[in-house]
Order: structure tokens, then C-alpha cells, then sequence
């Protein structure tokens, strides 16, 4: 069967960035492959008492600027190439906002919609037990991603912590705060992406007080995208969508109002004082700052043409597709790339490690104020590259990513 390969994607874009660099033949191999790779096929117990093989992988992309950090996805069509593909994108986000990590991801082949949750615990703990020793501080750090949730990663790290016997709440992040989560981890992505635009705004001197915004997906993302985009950057929501459509009002939406209806209602369909409007129409809106926030590929060759946002913050993973990204640069639209505009969420994993360290938690503020520091340099460092070299802020941020992981093998004489 001939199908999309992201890891392919995942090489071709590397490719790119190791030409423009000049990386040498060995750095450029080096980087076009993870560097470690485990699979693991699970046996869980299941509620009926019959035993299920469940295949599971945990790779490790790129080691050298620190151990290896990246979720783990539950999903029905996971495979090992798309775990390879966000290990690698991994690797490439915690180089571009510069935190002492590397890139890794998991994956286990399952359903989770059809598993109880005694199951879930079950694959959990064995895939903790079957990665145990790959796994640790200094070693790779996994978090939540598709279909995983807080309440997975306590039952990992528990399992963890049962077989090294000892207190180890660092090994994995995303835990409930109780349990050493860090404050500020459930709006970060957004926050991020939110710090993102107003310094991509300023740094081509666009005021965006009052100016429009249009937010596809409504989840995690979209939800705080939407009320930081007004708190933070003084924007007015005009459209926000979902997966059973869109919800536009031209006058604006009260943010807030319209998370407690999506929350109250699970869809934003039938929200009062708004028309209804597609997903595809709110991409098409004339709104100042677009975020899309939920799927990949929404931006093609197809609809980019029409977009009229001046920022496109891509707080969803690879929305534009690669003709839809040459299309809106040739316009002029300003896109931040979706490694940097969403690396705020393991941006504050990474505070979560730091804190479950040195057992000792930070105020709400601080990681706020750490969390813009971090973002404000990411975006300056790729905005200068991009600047320097006339080329979009993707490809800056490309050239700035594989040129810190690059420099970092080196220095360890690896290459
Ligand atoms: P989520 O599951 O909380 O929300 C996804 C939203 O998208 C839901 O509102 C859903 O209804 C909507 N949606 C689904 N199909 C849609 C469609 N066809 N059209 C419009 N909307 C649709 O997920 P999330 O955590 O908010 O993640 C959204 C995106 O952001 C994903 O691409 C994810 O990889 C990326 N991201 C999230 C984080 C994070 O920390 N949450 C970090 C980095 C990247």
C-alpha cells in the first residue's frame, strides 16, 4: 500500500536544512536517523480474562543536547515511521527554543476508546516495564500526547518508581499537580504561541489591539488561544470551530462565554449571538491572526490563495501543507512554524523536570515569566535567521534547530 510516510517528510525537511547549513556527510546522516530505537510487544490481562499483544515503541531521536523528551500517542494507526517522524520534530523543537533536551517519542497500536480503564492502567504499567530501563532523568523523559492523559502518566510513573524503588516524579511529566505536576502546564501551548505572535507582530510592527482573530479547534489549544489572544494581546474573537463546525460573528464573541458553552455542550454548534460557519469558511475570514489548532493539512494549495490573516500561529502540528506554505509566504502572510509557535507545552515540561529536581515548586508567575523568556528568545533567534538569510521563519527555524543538535555532536566528537 503506497501511503504518506511522515518520516519521509520528517528526512526531506532535514535535507534541506543540512544543504543550506553545509553540514558535513557524516552530521547530515547522523541526523536523518534516530539514534535508538525500542519496540516492545506488550501482553495486558484483559477485563474478560483473555491476554492481548499489544505493540508498543519508544524511540530516541537525537540524544546529544540532553535525554530525550516527547509523548507517548495511544492510537490505532500508530507506526513506528510516524514515531519516528515527531521524535525527529522533537528533537528539532527543544533545539529551536533552547532547552537542554533531545527529542524522543512512543507510540503503542491501540484503541484506547474501546479499552476500560483497569486496561489503560495495565498497558501503562507494562509498557513501563517493558522500557524501564531506557527510561529516567538523565536518560529520556516521556510525556502525554493523543489519547494519554494525566491520569496515564501517574500510573507510569508509579510503576517506574515501584521497580528503581525510589522517589522519581521526573521520569515522565504531564502528572496531575499533586503528584508533581507543574502549575501553568494546561494553557502553555497556547501561551506560547500567544507570546510568539505579539513578538512576530512587533518585530514587523503590527499593532494587534483590537484586531480579529479566528481559532479552528477548539480544544486544548484553541480554548486558551482564544482567551490569552484577548487577555494577553487584546485581540477580538470573531470565529472559532470544532470538528461538527464553526461558530462567526463579525461584531466578536466573548471568549470565555463561548469555552463554558463548548464545555457545557461539548460542540460550539448552536452557540447564541454567532451565525454558523464551516471549517473551511473560517480559515477563508478576514480575521488579523488565524490560529489553527487542531488537525494537519487544513492549509493546501486548495485555500491558501484565499486566506487573509496577516499571522498564521500554527499551534496544531503541520496544518500547512508544504505548496499551501509557498502560497501564503508569496503573499506575505507571517507563519510561525508549528515547532516554535506550539513549543510552549514542553517548554513548561521541561520547568515540570526542573521543579520535580530540585523538589521545589514554582508560582503560577514564575513559570509564566520563565516560560516568556524562553519563547521571546526562541522567536528572536529564528526571526534574526530569517532575517539574515531572507528565507521564511520555517525554514529559520529549521536552519536554527539542526544547527544546535548539530554543534552539540560535534562538541562530543561524535562526528
Ligand atoms: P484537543 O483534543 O484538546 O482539541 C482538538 C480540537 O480540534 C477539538 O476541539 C476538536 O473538536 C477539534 N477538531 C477535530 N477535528 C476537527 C476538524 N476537522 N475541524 C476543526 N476542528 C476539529 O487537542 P489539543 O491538545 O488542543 O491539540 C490540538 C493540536 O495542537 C494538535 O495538532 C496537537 O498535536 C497540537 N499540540 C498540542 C499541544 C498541547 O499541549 N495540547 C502541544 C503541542 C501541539
Amino acid at each position: 500500500m503506497d501511503r504518506f510516510n511522515p518520516f519521509t517528510t520528517a528526512q526531506q525537511q532535514l535535507d534541506e536544512a543540512a544543504g543550506e547549513l553545509g553540514l558535513d556527510p557524516a552530521t547530515h546522516e547522523l541526523l536523518r536517523w534516530p539514534m535508538h530505537e525500542i519496540k516492545a510487544t506488550l501482553p495486558v490481562r484483559m477485563d474478560d480474562g483473555s491476554t492481548r499483544i499489544f505493540h508498543a515503541f519508544r524511540i530516541q531521536y537525537n540524544t546529544a543536547r540532553g535525554p530525550a523528551k516527547g509523548g507517548i500517542r495511544w492510537h490505532p494507526q500508530e507506526t513506528v515511521d510516524t514515531v519516528r517522524a515527531l521524535a525527529a520534530w522533537m528533537t528539532w523543537k527543544t533545539a529551536v527554543v533552547d532547552i537542554p533536551l533531545g527529542g524522543g517519542k512512543g507510540g503503542v497500536v491501540c484503541n484506547p476508546k474501546e479499552l476500560s480503564e483497569r486496561e489503560k492502567e495495565q498497558l501503562a504499567r507494562a509498557y513501563i516495564r517493558a522500557m524501564a530501563r531506557s527510561l529516567g532523568v538523565t536518560k529520556d523523559v516521556p510525556a502525554p500526547d493523543v489519547y494519554t492523559t494525566p491520569q496515564i502518566m501517574a500510573w507510569m510513573m508509579d510503576e517506574y518508581e515501584t521497580i528503581v524503588g525510589e522517589n522519581h516524579p521526573g521520569v515522565i511529566t504531564g502528572k496531575p499537580i499533586p503528584l508533581g505536576g507543574s502549575q501553568g502546564r494546561g494553557d502553555a501551548t497556547a501561551r506560547g504561541g500567544i507570546y510568539v505572535t505579539r513578538e512576530a507582530a512587533q518585530a514587523h510592527g503590527i499593532d494587534l489591539s483590537g484586531q480579529s482573530m479566528a481559532v479552528m479547534g477548539f480544544g486544548n489549544a484553541g480554548q486558551h488561544a482564544a482567551l490569552l489572544g484577548e487577555e494577553i494581546l487584546g485581540l477580538k474573537l470573531v470565529a472559532a470551530s470544532d470538528s461538527k463546525g464553526g461558530v462567526y460573528n463579525p461584531s466578536g464573541i466573548d471568549a470565555a462565554q463561548l469555552v463554558d458553552y463548548k464545555l457545557k455542550n461539548g460542540q460550539l454548534k448552536g452557540f447564541p449571538h454567532a451565525e454558523a460557519v464551516t471549517n473551511r469558511e473560517l480559515l477563508e475570514l478576514d480575521a488579523t491572526v488565524l490560529f489553527p489548532a487542531a488537525l494537519e493539512d487544513v492549509i493546501t494549495r486548495d485555500n491558501a490563495p484565499r486566506i487573509q490573516c496577516r499571522i498564521c500561529c500554527e499551534l496544531a502540528n503541520g496544518p500547512t501543507t508544504p505548496d499551501g506554505d509557498g502560497i501564503l509566504n508569496d503573499k506575505g502572510v507571517i507563519v510561525l512554524p508549528d515547532f516554535l509557535a506550539n513549543a510552549g507545552g514542553v517548554t513548561v515540561s521541561y520547568f515540570e523536570q526542573v521543579q520535580n529536581s530540585n523538589n521545589l515548586y514554582w508560582e503560577l508567575q514564575e513559570v509564566h515569566w520563565r516560560l516568556d523568556k524562553k519563547m521571546t528568545h526562541a522567536f528572536q533567534s529564528v526571526y534574526e535567521m530569517s532575517q539574515k538569510k531572507q528565507i521564511s521563519l520555517r525554514r529559520a527555524a529549521y536552519l536554527v534547530a539542526v544547527a544546535r543538535v548539530a554543534e552539540a555532536c560535534k562538541l562530543r566528537g561524535w562526528v
